[in-house]
């Protein structure tokens, strides 16, 4: 065990001209030392890089250079909140992780809710980052100014609701004065797309950032709320503009249902465009023995007894815990599925019971794997088995479609790496390239090794075209808001090359400015000038839309120079073949991406500033977005 008290001398000196809405100091840990120190950040840096994202993409470019892979003890695991984490604005307190990803080698930025990130801040910090390799398996105890590296052997194997469940009773806290992130078996036996799950329920999930823990040895993070004061530049305008938010994602017709149902209405909506990924992509239709109503978002809230299991300081009542109300695990309580769960462990495997993806929902959550690459994996595998590409000989045990307790015995023996899980383990475009021939061809991923998130991406271009280009493993612009914000238009032609790669291009910057604030994107479906009034008056600085939207766009183009230097270019700016494959039927029918997919991509790269033949950002874009001492680096100028 190894212990180190951070101190507070850094802190007094962090704090003079520290903005509002910050604790002025970066919890630094070397596992492989044993050892914790507290890093105060500059103003201007908070200014420049805010949190979250922006902080996570300016030390991956300092810190990780291209020959420290996701794999190396250096590798940088960033958990970051933002200037918003703390402060009482709804959905904040959340945390992103930020690190050299195990999917695509390359960056990752994602997020999670629950409470952690305001325990953090109330214990004196903005981030963690985590360096070096534990020699054996431990976890961390944040506890103020106490930070303890301790001995994690009782906690290999446990999933991490045991994970917590167990330090809740070692450390005697529980509920909302003990934050616990952690990983399950998966992320201990570095699955690939091993994710990092907390408070009974949130995932940081993408690109393999629970893979990195794994490797460092780092079972979990707890962290006790802290007794740290945090100071808001103009605490009434901070109120103000919380308020404004609240108003408007109640009343916001974009915003309402989110507020009523959270992503439930995702699956009939989906549905109804051709964008519900159904039995891996080979229909866009539900079976006709399905009675879609029955998916539609009261009925989903229905079918279940509820309990509310809402994040630090958040009035979305839209997080639930439910009772599983029959079947073979009746009475059990899990978390209810966000859209994502009820796609990736459901509809995309053919499983249409909502009882049956509530359970498995929650077991892919235990295990702490991506929901949706899990479920192009497993969606993947039961089409190879029903077609004799992979035998029953080879897998071990039948699997077809729909076979929820199939799908759970998949997930234990990719997450062991036993027998042919091992293989699996290692995501869906590695496994279906080792298996090759006609198995490759079924399988949806990019080029750049990630999987999408939930949606039939072949009714949606705009998300294809986004996951493919993008520099994080996911999704970086997300649904429209108010595109007209930013002089886009309300409405496109979702089919219109042209139109559709002109709005991602424009779109692009608002979710990392989003993920760098230290809030739920969930409660930041409102306008920009919502958003800039809570971080003015959160920091004193005064934050305007075009602030905003050049931040966001530096972040990506760091990411991007980022990957670049990690090898990671235009080539691989591509989706496999059957994830850009014409849908045979639904709303979608017939639309072929394919033979538009180059075109999108020069109109893409155009509208970002970026070099089409080498992927980097243009110098006079890198001018523009304050990062000229970068084009050296990306250009091998002067
Ligand atoms: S909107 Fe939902 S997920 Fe986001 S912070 Fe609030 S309760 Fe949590």
């Amino acid at each position: 065990m190894a212990q180190a008290a951070t101190g507070s001398k850094e802190t007094t000196a962090a704090k003079a001209g520290l903005p509002g809405g910050y604790a002025g100091r970066l919890l630094r840990v070397d596992l492989g030392a044993g050892r914790a120190w507290s890093q105060p950040w500059t103003p201007q840096e908070m200014h420049d890089y805010l949190g979250g994202a922006g902080l996570g993409a300016k030390i991956l470019w300092e810190e990780v250079p291209p020959e420290v892979g996701w794999d190396h003890p250096e590798n940088r695991l960033v958990l970051a909140t933002g200037p918003f984490a703390g402060l009482p604005v709804w959905g904040t307190g959340g945390l992103t992780v930020i690190t050299r990803g195990a999917m695509t080698n390359g960056a990752t930025s994602t997020q999670a809710n629950g409470f952690f990130g305001a325990n953090l801040k109330f214990s004196g910090y903005d981030a963690i980052v985590l360096q070096g390799q534990a020699p054996r398996w431990v976890y961390l105890l944040i506890h103020d100014d106490q930070v303890e590296v301790r001995d994690a052997a009782h906690l290999l194997g446990k999933d991490t609701w045991e994970t917590q469940d167990a330090l809740s009773a070692e450390i005697g806290l529980a509920g909302h004065m003990l934050s616990v992130y952690s990983i399950g078996p998966a992320g201990e036996n570095l699955v690939r797309f091993a994710a990092i799950q907390g408070d009974y329920g949130h995932v940081a999930s993408k690109n393999g950032c629970g893979a990195v823990m794994g490797q460092k040895r780092l079972k979990a993070v707890a962290i006790v709320r802290g007794t740290h004061a945090l100071r808001a530049a103009d605490p009434r305008g901070v109120i103000a503009a919380a308020d404004e938010i609240a108003h408007d994602l109640k009343t916001n017709p974009a915003a309402r249902t989110l507020y009523e149902y959270g992503t439930l209405p995702g699956v009939v909506n989906l549905h109804g465009i051709g964008a519900l990924p159904i039995k891996n992509y080979t229909t866009s239709v539900a079976p006709s023995d399905v009675d879609m109503k029955t998916w539609e978002a009261p009925a989903l809230r229905q079918g279940f007894d509820h309990r509310g299991h809402q994040c630090s300081a958040c009035g979305m009542h839209h997080c639930h815990m439910q009772v599983l109300p029959r079947g073979k695990y009746a009475g059990q309580i899990v978390d209810e599925p966000e859209y994502e769960g009820w796609s990736g462990a459901g509809w995309t495997i053919g499983l249409t019971d909502p009882v049956a993806v509530s359970w498995l929902n929650t077991r892919i959550d235990r295990a702490c794997v991506d929901v949706n690459e899990f479920g192009w994996l497993c969606g993947w595998v039961m089409e190879c088995m029903e077609k004799g590409y992979i035998t029953e000989a080879q897998l071990g045990f039948p699997l077809t479609w729909g076979d929820a307790e199939g799908a759970n015995r998949l997930l234990d023996l990719l997450s062991r790496r036993q027998g042919l899980g091992d293989l699996l383990a290692e995501g869906t475009k590695i496994a279906a390239e080792r298996l090759g021939g006609p198995a490759a061809e079924c399988a949806i991923y990019t080029g750049k090794n990630a999987s999408p998130r939930g949606h039939d991406h072949r009714a949606r271009w705009d998300e294809l075209l986004d996951t493919c280009t993008g520099s994080t493993g996911t999704l970086e612009t997300g649904p429209p808001v108010f595109p007209t914000e930013l002089g886009l238009p309300a409405r496109i032609n979702p089919f219109d090359p042209e139109q559709v790669a002109r709005q991602t291009a424009g779109l692009n910057g608002r979710r990392h400015f989003e993920d760098s604030l230290g809030a739920c994107i969930f409660t930041t479906r409102t306008t920009f000038e919502n958003l800039c009034r809570a971080l003015s008056a959160a920091t004193g600085w005064e934050v305007t839309r075009d602030d905003a939207v050049r931040f966001g766009r530096r972040i990506g183009a760091m990411f991007r120079a980022f990957n670049l230097r990690c090898g990671i270019g235009p080539d691989k700016e591509f989706p496999s073949k059957r994830y850009g494959s014409v849908p045979v039927d639904g709303p979608a029918k017939g639309q072929t991406v394919e033979k538009h997919w180059e075109h999108m991509l020069d109109v893409w790269y155009e509208g970002m500033g970026y070099d089409r033949p080498t992927g980097r950002p243009k110098p006079e874009t890198l001018r523009a977005l304050g990062l000229e001492w970068m084009i050296p680096a990306v250009w091998g100028t002067k």
